[in-house]
């Protein structure tokens, strides 16, 4: 038996079992022991936590930036000099902490003054514009979607570190921000391709199109940011504040 486990025809085939079974072997006990080693950091973790206690509320809000700075809307669309302080207060009371997440527009849409809109306010060329429109919304799309995956990210992170995210902030009448109710971008558009320059007034512009053109449409950012979380099967809520309430002078808060 001994001589034929060591037989000069058998030798190779029984050397690489013994090596797959050592190889084996020592895998099965490395895991083991990086498993070991990450409960241990895991309950050290905990422990940290737990000693380090502090007042945190742990919850936390994402807001849609013009919120807290209203510097980022569109010109003629500010009636506050910087913060939303109703909405604010809201979350101030509860005990809130507030994410605030990156003005779409801002970053899509040629800076905090939103330069690309207005192009059509002065071009006035319908082939221009064909050209024109097509690439717009493609590349909006594009930025979106690239803060929408921070913004997931984002949630994700808070999540995991066992923090609550209470929700996410939209804007209604907001081509980008809208929850329930947003104005279409493309519309806007053509609105400003006919519009005459000389004409154009902050009531006019608020009234007759972003009171006027009001669909109950999600806006481009908060569609993108929806269907990644549904995507990753992430359930948070979403609150909406009122800007035509805005618009006509009235205090809203978000009602959380
Ligand atoms: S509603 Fe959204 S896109 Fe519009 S200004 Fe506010 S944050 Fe920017």
């Amino acid at each position: 038996m001994v001589e034929d486990f060591f037989s000069a025809e058998k030798k190779p085939q029984k050397l690489v079992w013994a090596s797959v079974f050592v190889m084996g072997w020592a895998f099965v006990e490395t895991i083991k022991y990086y498993s070991l080693l990450i409960k241990n950091m895991n309950q050290k973790r905990v422990a940290l936590i737990n000693s380090l206690k502090d007042e945190r509320s742990k919850k936390v809000i994402f807001l849609s930036h013009c919120l807290l700075n209203e510097n980022t809307r569109y010109l003629g669309g500010a009636f506050r000099k910087g913060v939303v302080s109703e909405v604010l207060e809201d979350i101030q009371k509860r005990g809130i902490g507030i994410v605030q997440m990156e003005c779409p527009e801002q970053k899509a849409w040629g800076g905090v003054l939103k330069s690309y809109i207005w192009i059509p306010l002065y071009l006035k060329s319908p082939l221009l514009l064909k050209i024109f429109l097509p690439f717009f919304i493609w590349n909006t799309k594009r930025i979106y979607k690239r803060i929408a995956k921070g913004v997931i990210e984002e949630i994700r992170d808070y999540e995991k570190s066992g923090f609550h995210v209470v929700g996410i902030v939209g804007v209604s009448a907001s081509p980008t921000c809208g929850v329930t109710k947003s104005v279409n971008i493309s519309s806007f558009i053509k609105f400003m391709e006919k519009a005459n320059p000389r004409e154009i007034n902050r009531k006019k512009l608020n009234k007759e199109y972003i009171m006027g053109s009001l669909v109950n449409n999600r806006g481009l950012f908060i569609e993108e940011l929806k269907k990644m979380l549904e995507k990753k099967k992430i359930n948070v809520r979403f609150y909406e504040y009122d800007l035509v309430k805005e618009i006509e002078g009235k205090k809203m808060g978000i009602r959380l």
